[in-house]
This record gives C-alpha cells, sequence and structure tokens, in this order.
C-alpha cells in the first residue's frame, strides 16, 4: 500500500475488478510510512512527486516532509474508497503460482500471527525497491552498548539531546538527517564511505508562498505547466547527457563527456564557495568520480554548513570494527559514541521482498541471482499474471519520478490484465525471447552510461559485481 500499490488499487476499483491490498505496516505509504527519521522529505519536487490525476496545488513545501506525505497518501486511500480493501499488518511469506488452476497462492501471516492462503488470480507486486533496510556487516556491532538502528527505524521516542552520535551512511537519508540533529546532539559523527555529488537547490527546505499556491489553483491551467516543466525537460534529450562518450578526454578519468565535464565544475565551484573558509573539509568532499554518476543529492547548503560546525565530524577513514563504546577506524581510532543510526541504504536488487515460485517451481530470486531482470521492468518468463512495479531496470537516476513510472507500469498491467479477462485466456507471460532482447539492450544501453563508470566503486544501482541491472 505504498505509491504503486495506491495506485493499482485505484485502477482495479476503476475497473470493477475485486482486489485486495496487502501490505506489513499498520498503514498506507510504504516507504514514507516507515521513514521518519529527523529531516525525512522528499528530493524530488512535490508537485510532480504525487499522482496526476489529483490535485497537486497543496504542498506546503517544494519538497515536503515525510508527515506531510504520509496524510497524502491517507487521504487518497480514503477519497478513493480503498480501505476496505486493505489488509495492513499482514506480512507476506510467500506467492506460489498454481499451474493446474492458474491461479497464485498468496501465503500471508496476520496481525495476530494466523497464516492464511488467500487465492489471486492476478498479482501486482508494489512493494518497492526500497523495504528491505540493508545493515551493513561490521565486526562487533551487536556488541554495542547504546541504541542502534537503521534509518528506516528510527525509534519513535529517542532522545537524542546531549547525546554523542554516530552516523554511518551519508546517501539520501543520512544527507538528511545530519542536519536535522546536528542541532540537538552533543556531538555528532559522520561516517561517509564514498563522497557525494550536491546538487545546489535553494528552495530545498523552501515553503510554497501562498501567491504560488493561489495561482495554481485559480490561474488556468500553471499547476499542469509547473508540473510538466518538471517532467519533461529530464525525459527528452536527459540521457543523452550521461552517456559516455569514447572520444572524450579527460587525464583524471573523472567525467564522461563535456556537458559532464561541466556539470564537475558547476558541482565543483558550488562546493568551493560553501566551504571558502575550510579547505580540509573541501578534500573530503570532493568525489573522484564523474557527476551524477550516483544518485545527486540536494543542498541549500545546510550539508555544508552542517560539516562546518564544531560539533560535527565527517570521518572518510574505513570503518573497521565495533566495540562497546563506540567505532573503531582502519587506522586505529576509537570514536566514542552513545548512539548509532545506520543510514546504509536498502537491499534494491531484490525487488521482491517474499520466496516467489513461479511455473514450474522456478523460483524468482534463483532465476535473477544477482541480475534481475523484467520486461520492461513489469513480467518477468516463468510468472504469469504477475506485475511488478519499480521492477529491475526502473530505478531512477534522473527526471521524472516514481509517480510518473508508476502510473505507466499500472497502465500496462491492467492492459495485460484487460486482455486476459476479454480474450478468455487463462494467463498472459512475457515471453523469453522477448524479454531476453529487452534485458540485452537494456544492458547494452546502460553500459554506455554514466552509472556503469569503473570509478564508481559502490553504487545502489550496481549488483555485488559492480554491473548496473
Ligand atoms: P544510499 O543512498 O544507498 O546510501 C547509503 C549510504 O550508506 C552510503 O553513504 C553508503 O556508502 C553507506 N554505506 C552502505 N553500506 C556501508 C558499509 N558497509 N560501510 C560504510 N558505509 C556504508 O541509501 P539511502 O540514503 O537510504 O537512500 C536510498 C534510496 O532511498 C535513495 O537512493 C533514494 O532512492 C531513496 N531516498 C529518497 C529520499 C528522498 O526522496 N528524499 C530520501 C532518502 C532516501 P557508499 O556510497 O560508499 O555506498
Amino acid at each position: 500500500c505504498g505509491l504503486s500499490g495506491i495506485l493499482a488499487g485505484i485502477r482495479l476499483s476503476q475497473a470493477g475488478l475485486p482486489f485486495t491490498i496487502l501490505d506489513k505496516n499498520a498503514g498506507p505509504g510504504g516507504t514514507w510510512w516507515e521513514n521518519r527519521y529527523p529531516g525525512a522529505r522528499v528530493d524530488v519536487g512535490s508537485h510532480q512527486y504525487c499522482y496526476s490525476f489529483e490535485p497537486s496545488d497543496h504542498w506546503s513545501e517544494y519538497y515536503c516532509q515525510h508527515s506531510e506525505l504520509r496524510d497524502y497518501f491517507i487521504r487518497v486511500v480514503d477519497k478513493y474508497g480503498l480501505r476496505e480493501h486493505c489488509r495492513f499488518e499482514t506480512t507476506i511469506t510467500a506467492v506460489t503460482w498454481d499451474d493446474e488452476q492458474g491461479r497464485w497462492h498468496v501465503e500471508v501471516e496476520g496481525p495476530d500471527g494466523t497464516s492464511e492462503v488467500i487465492d489471486a488470480r492476478f498479482v501486482v507486486s508494489a512493494v518497492g525497491s526500497l523495504n528491505l533496510p540493508r545493515m551493513p556487516d561490521i565486526e562487533g556491532m551487536d556488541t554495542f552498548d547504546g541504541p542502534s538502528f537503521h534509518s528506516a527505524r528510527w525509534p519513535e521516542d529517542l532522545d537524542i539531546s546531549d547525546t554523542r552520535f554516530a552516523l554511518i551512511g551519508a546517501g539520501a537519508s543520512g544527507f538528511q538527517i545530519a542536519p536535522t540533529i546536528a542541532g540537538e546532539v552533543e556531538h555528532l559523527t559522520i561516517f561517509q564511505r564514498t563522497a557525494q555529488w550536491v546538487l545546489p537547490n535553494p528552495i530545498y527546505h523552501a515553503k510554497v508562498p501562498d501567491g504560488e499556491t493561489w495561482a495554481m489553483r485559480h490561474l488556468p491551467f500553471y499547476g499542469r505547466w509547473l508540473r510538466f516543466m518538471m517532467t519533461q525537460p529530464g525525459l527528452g534529450s536527459g540521457v543523452e547527457s550521461f552517456r559516455i562518450d569514447p572520444d572524450h578526454v579527460d587525464p583524471h578519468n573523472q567525467s564522461v563527456n563535456a556537458a559532464n565535464a561541466a556539470s564537475r565544475d558547476l558541482l565543483l565551484d558550488w562546493m568551493h564557495e560553501q566551504l571558502a573558509d575550510r579547505p580540509d573539509l573541501i578534500e573530503k568532499v570532493v568525489p573522484d568520480y564523474p557527476a551524477m554518476g550516483k544518485r545527486v543529492l540536494q543542498d541549500n547548503g545546510s550539508w555544508f554548513q552542517c560539516l562546518k560546525r564544531p560539533n560535527v565530524e565527517l570521518v572518510r577513514t574505513g570503518i573497521d570494527r565495533i566495540v562497546p563504546e563506540g567505532i573503531v577506524t582502519v587506522d586505529g581510532t576509537l570514536y566514542s559514541v552513545d548512539a548509532i543510526c545506520y543510514a546504509t541504504g536498502f537491499r534494491h536488487n531484490e525487488f521482491v521482498a517474499f520466496d516467489m515460485t513461479g511455473r514450474g517451481g522456478v523460483s524468482l530470486h534463483g532465476q535473477w541471482g544477482d541480475e534481475p531482470s523484467a520486461y520492461l521492468g513489469i513480467t518477468v518468463p516463468n510468472f504469469p499474471n504477475l506485475f511488478l512495479c519499480y521492477g529491475p531496470g526502473t530505478n531512477l537516476a534522473h527526471s521524472a519520478g516514481l509517480f510518473f513510472h508508476a502510473e505507466y507500469q499500472t497502465m500496462h498491467a491492467m492492459d495485460a490484465i484487460h486482455r486476459v479477462l476479454t480474450s478468455g485466456a487463462r494467463a498472459i507471460e512475457v515471453r523469453q525471447d522477448v524479454h531476453d532482447r529487452y534485458t540485452d539492450e537494456l544492458v547494452r544501453q546502460i553500459s554506455s552510461l554514466v552509472w556503469a563508470h569503473p570509478t564508481i566503486q559502490h553504487s545502489h544501482y550496481k549488483n555485488p559485481d559492480g554491473k548496473v541491472y
């Protein structure tokens, strides 16, 4: 019941089909239900990070905070009468295709711990790829004396005032947490393995002025135009500026084409401007891979101001182990801390968070291994009547937004369901050769883009072998 599941529910309801939405959480919103860490906000503009068919004139900030998004999902669920179709606090344990009956058996465990099998003709897996927290494998993690938790599991009643706080990971989540808590904690140590490129964005924390909200509500087409202007530029020629130009010369191997080199200069200027008085920090924050090669983060200056605070330390030295009193880096330094937050991301490449068995007893994770793939990111050979939302190859590195993708993925699923139901067929399944052709082309294209650049060692776009999937 995150953004894609709600959308699928709306479309199924409009088609007059019976459906059930299963969700492990106690309410709607998926990742926005779970991620409540201090500073959590969307880093894609709110006026496009919402359903195209719902008004988008109500956001109080250009990049709204998690609670506002959660309220939005609750409102949409109630508006479309989906609540009666939802079963919350219900965890899916296994999903198995029954070839004889041509149906899926969905095994679930309800809030009281009882198991049940739900029979379904079609399954839409809308679990996204941000729902399985990835904890690092660091020696001694379980010996730490204080509270320690993943960013997506921030304890509701945690009092961090006057603590010596460690943040491991400074990707999209850590980047938002640090500036938000730096003024509250006694000391903040940020352990960042890879430096991040940062896009200057002066309105990142800005409120939408009343006049603009008025314009969205009253000026014909203004709101639609705004959404279009946020979405379209990245969709058109966008990907070309990410392509590796074999003729591009960069002695330092830190840009992939002329436009990418210009972006690098622009982003470097911003870093130098922000840290003009702290050359020691500049050394620590400049990435050693091409701009845009990992998911770029937004900043209005708050990240760099946070790093400059006297009670904040950015540590780029690798972590060796965790001991009861804190964190020891590979150079032997002990950082004594009272609490640790692991902002270390999610197990992106599992895509489907439960065991799934398709035709002929084939396991989905077994079939995928470390290279998950799906035709258009949606359908998988051997898995009839299954549709994935935010599946393999649909992770966004630039432009548009997940809502935009989800609306097309859901449209594709509804079209396929319609074909099955109106043709008298039992099931629909992508042909292996069609899937393979699509996947080969996707891999070929992605290998020529900046995200595959060999200087990028760790990235959630890459699998453990360093391949972008
Ligand atoms: P992430 O971007 O994958 O960042 C994880 C961080 O943890 C990185 O700094 C990573 O370092 C570090 N890390 C991981 N394993 C480590 C280890 N073993 N030792 C040391 N450091 C380690 O994860 P995230 O910040 O949770 O964000 C995940 C995704 O969620 C984003 O890409 C985005 O799609 C979404 N998100 C969106 C928003 C938003 O819209 N506002 C906010 C938060 C998250 P490396 O860089 O070296 O791997």
